[in-house]
């Protein structure tokens, strides 16, 4: 006799159930579904996943406005509590970036916004009075990036939850292992405190396979992406909805002016683009510097502790970072070797038979415009500086280095006409005027932080209200008691 995998047999019981329904009129409910046993919310399959996480959006409905505020609170304590050991985790699995700076990304998940940001509107007047409301989309899938596995399910499930909605998330097969270990354990905080099982849910052993089978799941109403071209691409051919958090690859232009304090400019470089060794899809990548500022910002990152690499040198650690083909017409392209993502700098060096000492934070290299390092979103700790004859000049290689990603843009000014213009020009989601990229998201600037920049699709930095639909509900000549 056959054997009917676990799988089968509830397709099975769902369609009989079904059936009866369809047959009586009754409302039938699906059978709940178990993740794996211990693991909670963490599923083989993507479509098990989202039929599990419809469930969980049932619950949360039920559990109203207190149950939100709940499990956003659960979510953020875990993240500061779990900081360390958590962060210990995704390095190991995924040995890229800094420990230090992965705990400190999760100590963020605090400034992610919840159900505070979703205020109603109302209307009130002779014809009556009329409220706006933003609601939940149900359940949404998720593609997260290796670059910060669980600081993104995290700041996601803040913003999502907050709205009122269930995540299914896909996440990159480098960073699965720990996001299906934050994803249990959240889980299992919430079931405790509130009852509700499988709000958040993934899927063990990620693949492209699962990727589609999660956008195409009826239950996924939405889509979050965050992650490079190919997915945001893969994403929205799905036909399906998408909030695309896009690639960037952040300049940062450094003004020929006197006012400039050039040891906090350097200060501010190896900062943002050291964070987490450039893993930041807002990290600077390449700086454009005008006039004199070139030897200058040059001199003060020497003194702030950048080591400046040798023609021969940058030479070498490009050739092996990457994978330059020729794509013929005398036209080439860089492939990145992944091996060098979010490396240590003593690494990088270490290419080109550099030892250099492990407290240093950023290799700079002098380099043309049109250098491989300006060109692509190299993300690891090495810098190319680029000189521009006057700002109007800066801005166009910062711009053509962006390709129009309308990421994030970084200046360094006192000259408010050059602010301006160059805000104007990039375009960007992201500007920084002063300050390291970091500061765009609330470290150091005002402001909130989401892990999910919503680039590509425009919605910008996410916040609860980019989980919502929008809905008005109007009632006529009555109430309006002023
Ligand atoms: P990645 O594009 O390799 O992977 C991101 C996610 O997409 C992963 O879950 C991966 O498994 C999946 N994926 C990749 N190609 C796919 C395809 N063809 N079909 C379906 N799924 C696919 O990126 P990464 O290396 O994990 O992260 C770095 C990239 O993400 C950079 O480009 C960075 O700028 C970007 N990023 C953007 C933001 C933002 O908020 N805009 C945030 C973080 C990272």
């Amino acid at each position: 006799m056959a054997h009917l995998s676990e799988a089968a047999i509830r397709d099975v019981v769902t369609e009989v159930l079904s059936k009866i329904q369809s047959a009586n009129g009754a409302p039938v409910s699906a059978p709940a579904v178990q993740s794996k046993p211990g693991r909670h919310g963490v599923f083989d399959s993507a479509a098990e996943a989202a039929r599990a996480a419809q469930g969980g959006f049932e619950q949360l409905l039920k559990a109203g406005w207190a149950g939100r505020a709940k499990v956003v609170e659960i979510v953020k304590t875990m993240c500061f509590d779990n900081a360390e050991r958590w962060g210990r985790i995704e390095f190991e699995e995924t040995k890229i970036g800094r420990l230090d700076h992965k705990i400190g990304k999760l100590h963020g998940i605090r400034n992610v916004l919840g159900t505070e940001y979703l205020v109603p509107t109302g209307m009130s007047g002779d014809a009556g009075i009329t409220m706006e409301e933003s609601a939940p989309w149900g359940v949404i899938g998720a593609i997260t990036p290796v670059t910060h596995s669980i600081p993104t399910i995290a700041g996601n499930i803040v913003n999502m939850v907050a709205a009122g909605n269930a995540i299914v998330v896909n996440p990159h097969p480098g960073g699965a292992a720990c996001a299906a270990l934050a994803v249990h354990e959240f889980n299992e905080a919430i079931a405790a405190e509130t009852g509700i099982r499988n709000l958040i849910c993934t899927v063990e052993k990620p693949t492209l396979d699962s990727f589609n089978e999660l956008c195409a799941a009826h239950e996924v109403a939405l889509l979050c992406i965050t992650g490079g071209p190919a997915v945001v691409d893969a994403a929205m051919k799905t036909g399906k909805r998408a909030i695309c958090a896009g690639p960037g690859n952040p300049p940062v232009v450094v003004d020929d002016c006197h006012a400039l304090d050039f040891d906090k400019v350097a200060r501010d470089i190896i900062f943002g683009g050291g964070f987490d060794n450039n893993l930041l899809c807002i990290g600077e990548k390449q700086i454009i510097a005008v006039g004199d500022s070139y030897s200058k910002t040059l001199d003060a990152l020497k003194r702030q502790g950048a080591v400046i690499l040798t023609k021969a040198q940058t030479e070498a650690i490009k050739k092996e970072v990457f994978d330059i083909k020729d794509g013929g017409g005398g036209c080439s392209h860089a492939v990145l070797n992944r091996a060098y993502v979010g490396a240590d700098p003593a690494k990088l060096a270490a290419i080109a038979g550099l030892s250099i000492d492990p407290k240093v934070e950023m290799l700079i290299a002098e380099t043309e415009e049109d250098d491989v390092f300006v060109d692509e979103e190299q993300m690891m700790p090495l810098l190319p500086i680029v000189r521009a004859g006057c700002f109007p000049d800066a801005v166009r290689i910062a711009k053509d280095s962006e390709h129009n990603y309308r990421h994030s843009a970084m200046v360094h000014t006192m000259n408010v006409a050059h602010l301006t213009m160059m805000g104007r020009e990039m375009d960007t989601t992201l500007y920084v005027k002063n300050g390291p990229c970091t500061a765009g998201l609330g470290m150091g600037g005002e402001g909130y932080i989401s892990f999910s920049i919503a680039t590509t699709t425009g919605e910008g930095i996410t916040t609860p209200r980019t989980f919502t639909r929008f809905r008005r509900c109007t009632l006529v000549d009555q109430l309006n008691i002023v």
